[in-house]
């Protein structure tokens, strides 16, 4: 079977089995790769079996998909859905340029209309990239965020959306300056209660501040007493840039340092997904893993925009959980593959230019990033995040033949085989994703 070799009809509804090779990082730790495999998805989309192709053979027909390899659905814990279609440009501005440059006219202008023809499209592309659940924000307006929930109910892909918060040095030119902070409670109140858990929990609420330059004490706080009352996620950024973290200090003197800003505000704990925090010192990181409180790693935008390198290495020793994030638009690239890349890169360059003797992480310990500590992140990892009986079945099949350089041949070393995935990643290598078992609509531009 060529590449170009149409597939056989893929399941779009459970119940269904397929037989293919299968890699999946392990809930318990450690990875499962099997050359040959055949997974059974319940009525509910439920994985029932997670099985080695029996010897024996099997009696009833059974779609083959092989050499094409299943792996878990990939998790961006962090995306700004206005601004996908400014992705690309901007490059090697700092963020608060780059946002007053380039981004907050165009999430200004992300009302209902705009959501209902924008939103859609993406889903498909992250869909065709291999993302089967993300955390997004959205603009500041209600319409908006209710048009994009309306979207995500209706493609399938697992979704966690906020309306971003900002009642200070905001866009919204619709709001009295005096009114933004209770509008925004009032909205996210609004808002949980339409989607938060709906879909048996496909669809969640995050309250969505959208950093401590955009918002008063008041509003941190009181968006986090909303969070904890109604039991939803609570997104922000935090330590992402050198200007950014001055104004922080000059907004916030009383705080000890920037994640103390969110402390005071008690925003802090495993329902907490803070993006980027590259700059944290050794404190920071103390308080983040004590805390519980996540974060989403975004390689690729932080070399874009002129952020940093979080080290990852020393995170992920500390202990801290950690998922990748696309952020587009302040990175070019949907895909998380594309983030792991970028991530391997940037963890290599920091290692050779600082004289680190750890190696960077390897494309295994990608995998298990873009997926399980993905869902574990947004508290999810019970039903997704790998491929093990008892899940939700949220997974992608990809074909590793695109990935071959001329001349190469495909492999069986699991660590070889998702480095070719990673750093060899080709346009329309996930040939389909599901959530649940459900066949997700996809576009043909994977990345
Ligand atoms: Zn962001």
């Amino acid at each position: 079977m060529s590449p170009a070799t149409p597939l056989p009809s893929l399941p779009s509804r459970p119940p269904w089995r397929l037989r293919a090779r299968l890699l999946t990082p392990l809930a318990a730790g450690g990875t499962r790769y099997e050359t040959d495999a055949l997974v059974t998805v319940d009525a509910a989309g439920r994985l029932a079996a997670v099985a080695s192709w029996p010897a024996g053979g099997m009696m009833e027909p059974v779609i083959d998909l092989r050499p094409l390899v299943l792996l878990p659905g990939m998790v961006d814990l962090h995306i700004h859905l206005p601004q996908v279609p400014a992705a690309g440009i901007g490059a090697g501005l700092d963020l608060l340029t780059w946002l007053e440059r380039h981004i907050f006219e165009r999430e200004r202008r992300f009302r209902a209309p705009v959501a209902e023809q924008q939103v859609p499209e993406v889903l498909r592309a992250m869909a065709a990239a291999g993302t089967t659940s993300f955390l997004a924000y959205g603009a500041v307006w209600a319409d908006s965020t209710d048009a994009a929930f309306r979207a995500a109910e209706a493609h399938g892909i697992r979704a966690a959306i906020g309306a971003v918060m900002m009642d200070r040095r905001s866009y919204d030119d619709e709001t009295p300056p005096g009114e933004r902070m209770d509008r925004a409670l009032t909205d996210a109140e609004t808002l949980i209660a339409r989607w938060d858990g709906a879909d048996d929990g496909r669809l969640r609420y995050a309250v969505t501040p959208r950093f401590a330059v955009s918002c008063t004490a008041e509003l941190l706080r009181d968006s986090a007493a909303l969070a904890a009352r109604t039991g939803v996620l609570w997104q922000t950024h935090v330590s992402e840039d050198a200007g950014e973290m001055e104004a922080v200090r000059d907004l916030f003197p009383e705080a000890r340092d920037y994640l103390d800003v969110y402390d005071r505000a008690g925003a802090l704990g495993p329902r907490t997904i803070l993006a980027h925090a590259i700059h944290c010192s050794e404190r920071e990181v103390d308080r983040l893993v004590e805390s519980g409180t996540r974060t989403a790693h975004c390689p690729v935008s932080n070399l874009f925009i002129s952020s940093g390198v979080m080290p990852l290495v020393d995170r992920l020793e500390a202990g801290a959980i950690t998922g990748l994030g696309s952020d587009v638009a302040g990175s070019p690239e949907l895909s998380v593959f594309a983030q792991m890349r970028t991530g391997f890169y940037a963890a290599n360059a920091r290692r050779v230019a600082l004289g680190d003797p750890r190696p960077a992480p390897d494309p295994l310990t990608f995998l298990r990033l873009g997926t399980y500590e993905g869902a574990r992140a947004l508290g999810q990892d019970a039903l997704t995040g790998s491929i093990e009986p008892g899940r939700e079945a949220d997974l992608i099949a990809v074909d590793p033949r695109l990935t071959l350089p001329p001349g190469g041949e495909d492999t069986d070393d699991p660590l070889q085989l998702m480095g070719r995935l990673i750093f060899r990643e080709r346009p329309g290598m996930v040939r389909a994703a599901w959530v649940r078992g459900r066949l997700l609509p996809s576009t043909e531009e994977a990345s």
